[in-house]
């Protein structure tokens, strides 16, 4: 017997190794095995097929060395769909494999999994008989302390008790009980407990009472009937809600009517941050059926999650970010994209770089399973698809308490700065409705999407500006850290003294960043309490939370933050926003640079006043007559859209033409060069005009490696399997010229950004 065996080398998609006979029955499609690879190499692989045909191959074939796993660690339609991530996003199989099993699976990696343990405490075998207990307190009747522990350990080991009623954790005994280790010691001593060690779940439980679903109100009941209807006949379908009209309430009937066929869901988020949120709404209504799967967890914690949905009992829904869609499914019936417009569904680096919207889609077909994709601002590729049919759509146009959409109110900030008016960042106006607001008790989000003091700092005499040693950009000012910091590789430098060109100690920061403006918010409101959420103060999860949570409860009073803010929060409080610069938002070099800001700019405005109350919104704009910012004060989506898509088939763009990025790199710029024009000439001589450049992006040079872009816009239906061929032919022609040895070729399908 052979089997095909995937290894986390990117070389070939599969590696053929023979199986004992003594093997033979362990081995399924899906199973773990270890093999040998190369002189001494030793890797966990997957099993993709199993054969009888003997290949021809000139190399020795070797037999597999163990089975890893008793059971396949993959369910059958999850090596399809790693089949088709590898083939649509040019990446080896090998790729998909290293990005999405648990590590903990591996017995070739250090974090092997291993389960967790808990002492626990229970009586010992004598006392289990509850006729012998009169002699244990005897036995303690000098010592207080022990006889007071005696007493919590019968309580709460009825309370916290498993089945039997005689155990409790040694921590949460000690917890409780305000009890002392001593104590517990004496105890055991005794011969009255005994402490045991026990494997546990990392997954927690879920203690609370669950709820009914909300009913729906009457146009949430047409949106929900409309979905139905469209499942029919189609398998996606668009929710275009604005923001707080009760998507996610419409959500959560969707998933009860899934949960009834036994079938299984996935709620995708764009991100982490967004989860702590969402997690305690559904966890109301649908309590320990729901798992949480994101990045942020422990690779041990994975595993624990990757078992629990090997096992057919398993969870019933998962909430996660884009990874979750590798997780081993049982049978889904329905896949949620909520806030589908948001870029950080596409991962970026490393390859696989795919897209988790649109994975998902592929996903559900091979399920059988439907898609909701919901969001206020959906991206232009989702509503073309339901505007041309091949989706269904269900539009939610009114608030839920039918407050209607925050007002706003645009500020021409070039005037205010030529009449003198600007004292600050902020425009008389917005100061004096923050004034108002807080003086109202409630509360103010404050929008720039650019972190740290200053995105640039220049020499005032020579026009000199730090840049990073590694890459070609300029370097952002952190005032805090009094430090440079480049935001492409996080290298930092110190502050120079004096400008190293000509000598002048003036120094003078460039444009602002979100620490600026908590800055000038406490000089101008020295009472009030703000908080900042960026990259830079929401590192991890749980700094990210406490931020959150202070805003929620009121110890905050003002928060101000990029582009984090602007998703699916729900805050009660906030009756004011303020758009600091929306003009930065749109001049990004990227043909998505209008959509996304507008898209920005909506969702932000969207925190305005959710619940009883209209909110309002201050836009400062050196250009506020723009077109596209008359859209965003108007709530103008169509309009965008119209705009946009006149665009995008005017010069060859999605949803048009399919997009992919060739990016070349190497540390020799001329050598780069040369290879990106002999790679764009082979590939023009086939592909014409669909080739565009080379040329060098912005950011020419990241992390000491320079740059070289190629794109390509290929016609929707034209055949990827022709490409493919192309693509791979010239890439291997081009990589076996020694004197490109070093070059580091990738693909980006459909890139974002
Ligand atoms: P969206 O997901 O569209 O932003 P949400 O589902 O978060 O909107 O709804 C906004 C707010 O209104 C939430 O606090 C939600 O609990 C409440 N809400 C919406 N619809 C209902 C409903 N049918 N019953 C009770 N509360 C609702
Ligand atoms: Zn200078
Ligand atoms: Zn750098």
């Amino acid at each position: 017997m052979f089997i095909e065996v995937i290894l986390p080398v990117p070389l070939a998609d599969t590696y053929t190794y023979s199986v004992p006979p003594e093997l033979e029955k362990q081995v399924f499609c899906g199973s773990m095995v270890l093999v040998e690879f190369g002189k001494n190499k030793h890797y966990s692989g997957v099993v993709a097929y199993i054969h009888l045909v003997e290949p021809s191959s000139a190399y020795e074939i070797k037999p597999i060395l163990a089975v890893e796993n008793s059971k396949p660690v993959l369910r059958r339609p999850q090596l399809r769909f790693w089949e088709w991530i590898s083939q649509y996003y040019l990446c080896k199989l090998g790729e998909v494999y290293k990005a999405v099993l648990p590590s903990g699976f591996r017995s070739e990696s250090s974090t092997n999994y291993k389960q967790k343990k808990e002492t626990f405490i229970r009586f010992t075998e004598k006392y289990t008989n509850k006729d012998h207990l009169h002699t244990a307190f005897d036995q303690v009747k000098r010592a207080f302390k022990q006889e007071q522990l005696l007493l919590a350990f019968i309580e709460y080991s009825r309370i916290f008790s498993t089945a039997s009623g005689t155990e409790v954790s040694r921590k949460q005994l000690l917890a409780k009980s305000g009890s002392n280790e001593n104590a517990l010691s004496g105890l055991i001593e005794k011969g009255i407990l005994e402490a045991y060690e026990k494997e546990i779940s990392r997954l927690q439980t879920y203690e609370e009472d669950i709820a009914p679903l909300n009913p729906l109100n009457l146009l949430q009941q047409q949106a929900y009937t409309d979905i139905m209807q469209s499942f029919r006949e189609k398998e996606v379908c668009l929710l275009h809600g604005v923001t707080s009209s009760g998507k996610t309430e419409i959500y959560t009937h969707l998933i009860a009517e899934t949960l009834k066929l036994n079938r299984q869901v996935l709620f995708l988020l764009p991100e982490i941050a967004l989860t702590a949120q969402i997690t305690k709404r559904l966890k109301h209504f649908f309590g320990d059926k729901l798992g949480v799967y994101h990045s942020k967890i422990s690779d041990n914690e994975r595993v624990e999650i990757w078992n629990n949905l090997l096992n057919d009992e398993g969870y019933q829904i998962i909430l996660g970010v884009r990874s979750s869609i590798f997780l081993p499914f049982r049978d889904l019936g329905l896949v949620i994209v909520d806030e589908e417009h948001e870029p950080s569904y596409k991962q970026q680096d490393p390859a696989p770089r795919y897209h988790a919207r649109n994975a998902a889609i592929v996903l559900s077909t091979m399920h059988s399973a439907k898609v909701i994709l919901g969001s206020a601002t959906p991206s232009i590729e989702s509503y073309f698809n339901a505007q041309t049919g091949k989706y269904g759509y269900a539009g939610l146009k009114k608030r839920f308490e039918e407050t209607g959409l925050p007002q706003i109110i645009p500020i021409d900030i070039k005037e205010l700065r030529r009449k003198k008016r600007m004292k600050s960042l902020f425009s008389p106006l917005l100061i004096e409705k923050m004034k108002n607001t807080l003086e109202k008790g409630e509360q103010v989000l404050l929008f720039q999407n650019r972190r740290g003091f200053a995105p640039m700092v220049t020499c005032k005499i020579c026009d000199w500006t730090p840049k990073c040693r590694f890459c070609d950009v300029s370097l952002t000012y952190h005032k805090r850290f009094s430090q440079l910091t480049c935001h492409y590789c996080g290298s930092t430098y110190t502050i120079p003294p004096e400008c190293p060109e000509c000598g002048n100690k003036d120094l003078k920061a460039q444009g602002f960043g979100t620490e600026k403006v908590e800055e000038e918010v406490a000089l101008l409101f020295p009472d009030i309490k703000a908080d900042r959420l960026d990259a830079d103060t929401a590192k991890t999860t749980k700094s990210y939370e406490e931020i959150i949570s202070r805003f929620e409860q009121g110890k905050t009073q003002v928060l101000i933050g990029t582009q984090i803010i602007s998703k699916g929060l729900d805050f009660e409080k906030v009756s004011l926003v303020g758009i600091l610069n929306a003009d930065s938002l749109m001049n990004f070099p990227d043909f998505r640079s209008h959509e996304r800001a507008y898209q920005l700019m909506s969702q932000v405005a969207g925190r305005a006043g959710r619940r009883k109350q209209q909110g309002e919104v201050v836009l400062q704009a050196s250009h506020p007559e723009h077109p596209l910012i008359r859209m965003v004060l108007d709530h103008n989506y169509e309009g965008m859209y119209q705009m946009q898509v006149e665009e995008r088939k005017l010069f060859r763009y999605p949803p048009f033409y399919r997009l992919i990025h060739i990016n070349l790199k190497h540390k020799n710029e001329e050598l780069l060069k040369a290879l990106a024009q002999e790679y764009a000439d082979s590939l023009r001589s086939t592909l014409g005009n669909r080739v565009m450049g080379p040329d060098k992006p912005p950011v020419g040079r990241i992390q000491s490696l320079h740059i070289q872009k190629i794109l390509l816009k290929i016609e929707i239906s034209a055949s990827l399997n022709t490409l493919r061929e192309v693509l791979e032919n010239t890439r291997y022609r081009i990589l076996s010229d020694t004197r490109y040895k070093y070059a580091i070729i990738q693909y980006d399908v459909d890139p974002v950004g």
